[in-house]
This record gives structure tokens, sequence and C-alpha cells, in this order.
């Protein structure tokens, strides 16, 4: 199981530089995780777009979904020029029924709907998926893998009891940190590094990744505030950083 950080950016990509994005791997298996603005160019850098597989969408803020009409035309094209490709299926809630429609893209990509009532396979992977605290519907992602490895992806969400009790033991977790201590941000569905050290404490992973970072401040700064309440092995979210 591993993963690569295509893009780890709040809201806009920085320059040469991605929004929301997480390439996983298992054996020849790619899973996109969200893929906002920046992404499809960015994770050119670690797979061809045609190895691709699936991508799975937290929700449908621009920071998490804005490259999704440009891989769909990546893929006609390439299938207009002749290209043979493997099927590639997006992963959406249909909480919002107008986004999951143009999910699908002629017959080039197959949409197909999550819940929170019932796991789905998703290639080698076990996904696990809870409503999270946000504007607009927003779901965390568990996943394991046939080994038993877990992985928890918060997605976009304010501090809720439940993301800890949903995030507990895991291998790896995927924390967004849109701001620091002194910020009052959770009123708009986001965590500082105060709450994300909270849920780390609660949850007690083997390691925790702090991304969706602000455009402000030193990052390094976010780090040592998480620590003051989790005590375990944290690292801040930079372009190409893999985690195994
Ligand atoms: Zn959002
Ligand atoms: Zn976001």
């Amino acid at each position: 199981m591993k993963l690569t950080v295509v893009g780890y950016w709040h809201g806009y990509p920085e320059k040469g530089e991605a929004t929301s994005g997480y390439l996983l791997e298992e054996n020849e298996y790619k899973v996109l995780l969200d893929c906002g603005s920046g992404v499809l160019s960015a994770v050119q850098s670690y797979c061809s777009l045609l190895d691709l597989d699936a991508v799975v969408l937290s929700h449908y803020h621009h920071d998490h979904q804005a490259d999704i009409g440009a891989y769909q035309y990546a893929r006609i094209i390439q299938k207009g020029i002749g290209t043979k490709m493997k099927d590639a299926t997006i992963y959406g809630h249909r909480d919002d029924e107008q986004a999951f429609a143009k999910l699908g893209y002629k017959e080039v990509v197959q949409a197909i709907s999550y819940n929170d009532q019932s796991p789905l396979e998703i290639g080698p992977f076990t996904f696990t998926f809870l409503k999270t605290n946000h504007p607009v519907p927003c779901y965390a992602m568990k996943i394991q893998n046939k080994a038993g490895k877990v992985f928890v992806y918060t997605a976009d969400s304010s501090y809720f009891a439940e993301l800890a009790a949903f995030s507990k033991d895991a291998d790896l977790l995927i924390a967004e940190c849109s701001g620091y201590k002194r910020d009052s941000i959770s009123q708009f569905g986001h965590m500082t590094s105060e709450d994300v050290g909270r849920l780390a404490e609660q949850s007690n992973p083997k390691k925790l990744l702090l991304s969706h970072l602000p455009h402000v401040g030193n990052h390094e700064q976010l780090v040592k505030e998480a620590a003051e309440h989790y005590s375990g092995p944290i690292t801040l979210a930079a372009s190409g950083l893999i985690i195994e």
C-alpha cells in the first residue's frame, strides 16, 4: 500500500503545485483520492493518466474535483486516437445528484456511487465512508488492504468525535489541517492544527500526515501545534511525498 501526495493545498494550488490529490497504489492497481485543481498535470509525474483505475471523490468542492472534466477529456482524446485503455471508474456520493450525474462521461468513464451504509470493494481495497462536518456533503474514507493495513483520509471536516472513532488505530491518518491553532475555522467545516492534534490523540494512528495546508504562515508551526496533543510521528504533506 503506497501513497503519493500529488497535491495538498487548501482552496487553490500554489505555482506549479496542486490542491487535494493522493495516489494510492497496491501492486498494479492505482486509485486517485480526490482530483483537485492541478492534480491531473501533477499526477503524471508518478504514473500515466491511462494507468489510473479509479478516482474516489470525497466531495464536490473545486479543490477536490476541479480536474475531473480534464480527466474525462484525456480519456476521450486517447480513445479517439486509438489508444488501448483499461476501464476507469469515478466514485462519488449521490447526496448531490446533479454533481454525481457529471462524473460518468460518454463510454470512457463510468460512475459508481458510494454511501456510508456499506463498505465498497475498489480494486484490492475495501473503502468505508463516514459523512463529515462540512458545508456540503463530504465523506471521510477508511481504506483497508487485504493484509489489514488501514489508511484513513479525513477529507474536509471540522472536528467531531465520530471522526476519531472512525480513525481509530489507523496505520496512517491523512488529516486536513487548514489552519493554525489561533484560527477559528471549525465554523467553515475545517480543522486547525490543534483540532488535528486532538483527533490524533484520540484515534492513536501510527503516523499522522498533515495536509490540505493553508496559504499563510510557516507550516512547521502546524506540526508543533499538533504535537502538543499527539506524541506520534507527524509529517507535513509535500508534493511527491511517498508513504508506504
Ligand atoms: Zn471542501
Ligand atoms: Zn478542501
